[in-house]
């Protein structure tokens, strides 16, 4: 067995998914976990996902080999310093968070001098659901992970690492941190906040009912994301708050553009505008 006890902090979707992933690859004895709500936990063991469930995230921790975080990115610090104590020279810690510079700077500050045994990664999957009940076991299956090594990794936590994902069906990417949160708020950070923005604009309208009355595949196909966890990506946007900013910037010149075009009856601009995109989003393609 690759991994002899897994410690799972956070008993939602994306660690569910990994801890189910890993027992269909066969490489884990165990799994212990612990949730902030002790029902989460408690459903994770009575779906098969942990094989227990415990009181706190150091009881998790203790005696795993390997500890995965899979809570939102704004409890890293606080979970990470409730684990100090369980966390041996061969320990890997490693997290699912989707925005890496303030995770990193999270584990830095907990961690101090056992930062080694920190992996940052993000896998590039999920679901607009949330929580335990809606794990998958392939949920991982041939998605791209990032992982975002720091100069402190440990070489050992970052090669098991590694192992763990490749066994799950992961493709590994690395970046820097701070890389990965620049091109993470452009192509996903900023489509979510789209999407709430958009239904928000709606919100208050006094046709708003008929509008979602006779919504069709266009509304659905750009506003699934607005159905995601407001908790999970307040964090994010806060957490990545500078690229998050910058790309909500660049939105707010196309929208006024736009405006102006439409505004000036600019059919050929307009088209311009249009086909530029269309070519683009034409040419990308992913299942
Ligand atoms: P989720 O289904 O809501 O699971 C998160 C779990 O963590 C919940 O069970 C939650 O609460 C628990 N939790 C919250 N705070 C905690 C704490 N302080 N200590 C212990 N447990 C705590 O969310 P998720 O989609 O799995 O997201 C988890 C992480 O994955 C996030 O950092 C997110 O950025 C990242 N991620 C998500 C996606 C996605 O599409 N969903 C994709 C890539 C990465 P309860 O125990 O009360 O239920």
């Amino acid at each position: 067995m690759l991994i002899k006890q897994l410690g799972l902090i956070g008993c939602g979707l994306l660690g569910g998914s990994f801890a189910l992933a890993l027992k269909q690859a066969n490489c884990v004895s165990r799994v212990v976990g612990y949730s902030r709500s002790a029902s989460s936990a408690e459903k994770a063991k009575a779906l098969g996902v942990i094989d227990e469930a415990v009181d706190s995230a150091l009881l998790a921790a203790t005696g795993s080999d390997v500890v995965l975080l899979a809570v939102p990115v704004a409890a890293t610090a606080s979970v990470l310093a409730s684990i100090l104590d369980a966390i041996g020279p061969d320990t890997l810690v490693m997290d699912v968070g989707s925005t890496k510079g303030s995770v990193v700077a999270s584990a830095q500050m907990a961690l101090g001098n056992k930062i080694a045994a920190f992996v940052p990664a993000h896998p590039i999957a999920g679901r607009e659901v949330s929580g335990v009940e809606h794990a998958q076991a392939t949920l991982f299956d041939g998605c791209n992970v990032i992982i975002t090594p720091i100069k402190e990794t440990g070489a050992k936590q970052f090669e098991k690492a590694q192992a763990l994902w490749l066994l799950i069906g992961a493709a590994i990417h690395h970046m820097s941190p701070e890389h990965h949160d620049a091109i993470f708020a452009a192509s996903s950070h900023t489509p979510h906040l789209l999407a709430f923005a958009y239904i928000n604009s709606l919100a208050n309208q006094r046709l708003l009912d008929q509008f979602l009355a006779f919504a069709g595949s266009g509304f659905r196909d750009t506003t699934r994301v607005a159905a995601s966890d407001p908790t999970m990506w307040r964090d994010i946007f806060l957490s990545n708050k500078d690229d998050v900013r910058k790309q909500i910037h660049l939105l707010q010149q196309q929208l006024n553009t736009m405006d102006e075009v439409i505004a000036n009856d600019d059919g050929p601009k307009l088209e311009q505008l249009l086909t530029q995109a269309q070519r683009i989003r034409a040419a990308w393609n992913i299942s």
